[in-house]
């Protein structure tokens, strides 16, 4: 326990100057989808391996054909189980830049928060890690586990050069756990572990109706028009409470437990609050189910874009040469992509009328998660978040897609920590993105208490 009280003080002492590193990295605009920034995403990795070798950790920029991977490693530690963190330096664009209230690389403090691109997502739920691994080294000399940081350029691209790298890599980076944080708590002073994420699957359908729009008087009731067999498609995908129709989709869907439907209605969640501030009256979905169990145990079906005919002012009177659409499914555990794509193709095709032709795109796949909350590690972390947040965490799931979780998993067979620090209303991926610094410190202080808890239970 010394070692603890010297740590929280250490931490208490450096907490302005951490916030003020973190305040550097955060003025690296370190966007990854527009090659214009390449330099910069460039100069935020060499930022962070210069970081960890400035706390004595062996860091090395590893180039890929789009972004580099940062990997720094701890000294040695016999004996002591290896912990890997990963997260990513590059951010969302941060346009648009008009809604911002303070430049979004120009970090800004107001009413405790901090206010700038990547502040939550994830430049500062990752830091909390490296300043925990600084609290160890610089009060006892050692960390009481070996530590990687894995830290990627491209999460917000997709991460398509980080399995090819794993892959290379896996005798280097072998762990007995892999760390993330870069989702959120519950709600504020409700921390949480997730341990279960859904997968996803996205389409684009496009239609080919006649070479030409055509006038709908003198063609109208005799030429197959894409719009209205679109709709009718899009349609046939889903009953009115939301129930998929695809032959075979929920085949593989695992069933929520009986002992986890009750846990799930005991979290603090108002059904009122959650709908009121979307603006809505209310919600539909999937019957039989309650809100928080759509949202994050049971797959969805959403139109997410729509395009065909005449969108100008006023009326135009054609039938459209074509019309499509994208859509995508949320998967949860045991469904998967490849799968759902080889029903939906024939779904689609078998209801297509003479005239249209048909294409079906899919894009990203991504397999649900379910991480066994049982793990020592597990219960380990939930130790840490108690004593650093002052209340036990709740275990959630999220209704979102981290395809890299899933990477990990399949790849290093290890449980994957999902510790979020953020809260829901950081505005990720959106204007005045932030984080909360007492969410940052109190994220910093689990982390280094959970350190010492997977030490104490060695690997398992
Ligand atoms: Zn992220």
């Amino acid at each position: 326990m010394a070692a603890r009280d010297a740590i929280k003080q250490y931490l208490k002492e450096n907490a302005r100057r951490f916030e003020e590193e973190l305040c550097q990295l955060l003025r690296i605009p370190s966007v990854s989808t527009d090659p214009q920034y390449a330099g910069e995403v460039e100069r935020a990795a060499q930022w962070l391996a210069e970081h960890f070798r400035s706390l004595g950790l062996d860091a090395q920029v590893h180039p890929t054909k789009g972004h580099p991977i940062v990997v720094a490693r701890s000294p040695r530690v016999p004996e002591a189980p290896t912990v890997l963190v990963y997260g990513h330096y590059d951010v969302q664009p941060p346009d648009p830049l008009e809604l911002w209230d303070s430049p979004p690389f120009e970090p800004t403090r107001r009413d405790g928060d901090l206010y700038a691109r990547g502040a939550t997502d994830d430049k500062g739920q990752m830091f909390t890690h490296v300043k925990a691994a600084e609290a160890w080294l610089k009060t006892t000399g050692s960390l009481p586990v070996n530590l990687i940081f894995l830290i990627e350029g491209e999460e917000e691209v997709g991460s398509a050069h980080l399995d090819p790298f794993l892959e290379e890599h896996q005798e280097e980076l072998r762990c007995d756990c892999v760390v993330i944080s870069d989702m959120c708590q519950f709600g504020p002073g409700q921390p949480a572990i997730t341990y279960g994420l859904r997968g996803i699957v996205y389409y684009e359908l496009r239609l080919q109706g006649p070479n030409r729009d055509l006038h709908s008087g003198t063609f109208g009731g005799a030429v197959t028009n894409p719009a209205n067999v679109l709709v009718r498609l899009l349609a046939s995908l889903v009953d009115e409470h939301g129930k998929v129709q695809v032959p075979g989709f929920y085949d593989d869907v695992k069933p929520i437990s009986a002992e986890e439907r009750q846990r799930l209605a005991m979290l603090p969640f108002s059904e009122e609050a959650f709908f009121q501030q979307l603006g809505v009256e209310g919600g539909s979905g999937e019957r039989g189910f309650t809100t928080l169990e759509r949202c994050w145990a049971r797959p969805s079906f959403d139109i997410n874009g729509l395009s065909a005919g005449y969108q100008g002012e006023g009326a135009k009177t054609i039938i459209p040469a074509q019309a499509s659409a994208k859509f995508s499914f949320r998967l949860v555990p045991n469904q998967d992509p490849a799968k759902i794509t080889a029903a939906l193709e024939p779904f689609l095709r078998e209801q297509l009328p003479p005239g249209v032709t048909m294409e079906l795109k899919s894009y990203h796949g991504a397999k649900g998660v379910l991480v066994n909350d049982e793990h020592p590690y597990v219960k380990a972390a939930a130790e840490a978040i108690s004593e650093a947040f002052g209340t036990a965490p709740v275990f959630i799931r999220e209704g979102g897609s981290i395809p890299v979780v899933s990477t990990f998993q399949e790849r290093f067979g290890v449980p994957v920590l999902l510790l979020g620090w953020g809260q829901n209303d950081d505005n990720t991926h959106s204007p005045n993105e932030k984080i909360s610094l007492s969410d940052f410190h109190q994220g910093t202080r689990a982390s280094a208490f959970l350190l010492e808890e997977i030490a104490r239970l060695g690997s398992v």
